[in-house]
């Protein structure tokens, strides 16, 4: 091939016409690198149809907090409050995700918190694979460009849909599993912790007190206070 041919490979209109294409059609891929700022992918996410939850939602909801986090909170999918503010775990569950966070000291600077889908299921239903097919890549996306230390995986549907791993959270919640050369954490979604409140030695709210303490650790292991 000549040098003006391969040259023109990098004009080619067709390539521009499929980064348009990406809201349209979950058979067009995102491949790394599409996106070079979350502004970008929000508004992709705003216009989607990948899959047919962009044809009831309100908002996207795309991700909250600080850019640059070294921790990720990936959870499921928006409820109807995330729907309404465009916000990821801004409803019960999310207060709640808030004062576990507290409770160790890591603030909103700290952490970046999004879900494995951006648009809200039907009566908050666990979101199909073909949906979470769909839609992932802009998550991949998303923690390319965060670039977080330490992504924790709130219940079994964050767990899956990222890593694949099909392991109950309550067997390997607070254990740290690789997955692409990044620390993750699985354990428990808050809204699991919502419908069991004791506090007892040994409950699910001891048990996430229990990781969220490693985790805290962690991030002051590998970057110091
Ligand atoms: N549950 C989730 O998994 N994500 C949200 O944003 C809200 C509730």
């Amino acid at each position: 091939m000549t040098s003006d041919n391969q040259l023109s490979l990098f004009n080619d209109d067709s390539v521009v016409n499929q980064i348009d294409a990406i809201p349209t059609s979950a058979k067009i891929p995102i491949p790394p690198g599409t996106y070079s700022n979350i502004i970008e992918i929000a508004q992709h996410c705003n216009q989607c149809h990948r899959c047919g939850l962009g044809d009831n939602r309100k908002h996207a909801v795309v991700g909250r907090g600080n850019l640059k986090a070294p921790i990720m909170v990936i959870g499921e999918a928006p409820g109807q409050q995330e729907d309404e503010t465009g916000l990821p775990f801004v409803g019960r569950s999310g207060q709640l995700l808030e004062k576990i966070l507290e409770a160790v000291k890591l603030s909103t600077q700290q952490v970046y918190i999004a879900n494995i889908n951006k648009c809200r299921p039907p009566e908050n239903r666990v979101p199909t694979a073909d949906e979470i097919a769909a839609c992932k890549p802009y998550l991949l996306e998303q923690i390319r460009l965060v670039d977080p230390k330490i992504i924790l995986l709130t219940g079994a549907t964050a767990l899956k849909s990222l890593t694949g791993d099909k392991r109950a959270i309550s067997k390997i919640r607070g254990t740290w599993i690789e997955w692409e050369g990044r620390l993750c954490m699985p354990i428990f979604h808050p809204s699991y912790l919502l419908r069991n409140p004791s506090r007892e030695v040994g409950s699910p709210k001891w048990l996430m007190w229990q990781d969220i303490q490693v985790v805290r650790d962690k991030l002051d292991e590998i970057s110091p206070p």
